[in-house]
């Protein structure tokens, strides 16, 4: 699982210029020691397993009326089988990706868990008086922080392998529902137990027909009220619950108004700092070098 198995090493470059790829090899050399440094704050972190999540009240056992966001990224397993000779610029993309959408749902939002393509967030609606548009709000800020991000990473990207010339196919769909759920503790692990958080997990396989989407739920609708796309109103048959009845908001991205990247001007500097932070994941891969 390397990047010379692809047979891409130098052709991956688009500026095929050997003294370069030389120098870039150097930096990534310089690259893998300081980016397995201990980060202080918001940093572009590597690794999904890097999302761990703002300070989770603690568990008390009594249920209250929460809200459940999980935001999917569509197209994960399809990404990764195109990807199995780059899997580590694949965990590379996801794990920026993820990155993004947890850092624009800011404090409104905690982190139960990662699980691989998707985050799931919650918040206690019981006794808190939000603002109207709140959470609407909320999760747009979600969408414009993932197809931020998704933009810069394809502009910074200089490599040509199977995960970074397709990271503009990875969607982002985002399920939302609300119910009376219980915080817990299982096997040292903070845990949320209740049927909604079972709808909303099972709710992410549904009929809508696109890869780009929010789905509300009828419960959660009124909380969240989302002004994006037009709405669709279906009903989802969920395993073992039965009907539920659903908003699917199908979006363009234009409709979020996301600001420009900023690379203008630095954009040579991010494109090769972007391709050490590659490049030394795959170096960890060279035996004798497995920094
Ligand atoms: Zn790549």
């Amino acid at each position: 699982m390397n990047m010379m198995s692809e047979g891409a090493w130098f052709g991956m470059m688009s500026i095929p210029v050997a003294i370069v790829a030389v120098l870039i090899a150097l930096l990534a050399l310089v690259a893998t020691i300081y980016f397995r440094r201990p980060v202080e704050g918001h940093s572009h972190k590597a690794d999904v397993s890097s999302i761990s999540g703002r300070q989770s009240p603690s568990a008390d056992e009594i249920e209250r009326s929460t809200i459940i966001v999980i935001p999917d990224i569509s197209g994960y397993t399809d990404y990764f089988q195109h990807s199995r000779f780059s899997l580590r610029h694949a965990q590379y993309v996801i794990g920026e990706l993820l990155e993004a959408i947890n850092q624009s749902a800011g404090d409104r939002l905690t982190v139960c868990r990662p699980e691989g393509d998707a985050l799931l967030f919650y918040a206690v609606l019981e006794g808190v008086d939000h603002p109207s548009g709140y959470w609407s709000d909320a999760i747009k800020d979600i969408l414009k922080g993932y197809y931020l991000r998704r933009q810069e990473l394809v502009l910074e990207n200089v490599c040509a392998c199977q995960a970074c010339s397709r990271i503009e196919t990875l969607e982002l769909k985002v399920i939302v529902h609300t119910g009376s759920i219980m915080q817990t503790m299982v096997a040292g692990y903070h845990m949320l137990a209740g049927i909604p958080v079972i709808v909303a997990n099972r709710l992410l396989k549904n009929s809508v027909p696109s890869s780009r989407y929010v789905l509300v739920s009828g419960d959660a609708a009124p909380v969240v009220e989302l002004d994006l796309g037009e709405a669709a109103e279906l009903t989802e048959k969920v395993d073992g619950i039965g009907p539920v009845r659903i908003h699917a908001h199908m979006f363009d991205t234009s409709e979020l108004k996301t600001e420009a990247p900023l690379l203008t001007g630095s954009k040579a500097v991010k494109q090769v700092c972007d391709l050490c932070r590659k490049v030394s994941g795959n170096l960890k891969d060279v035996p004798g070098i497995g920094l």
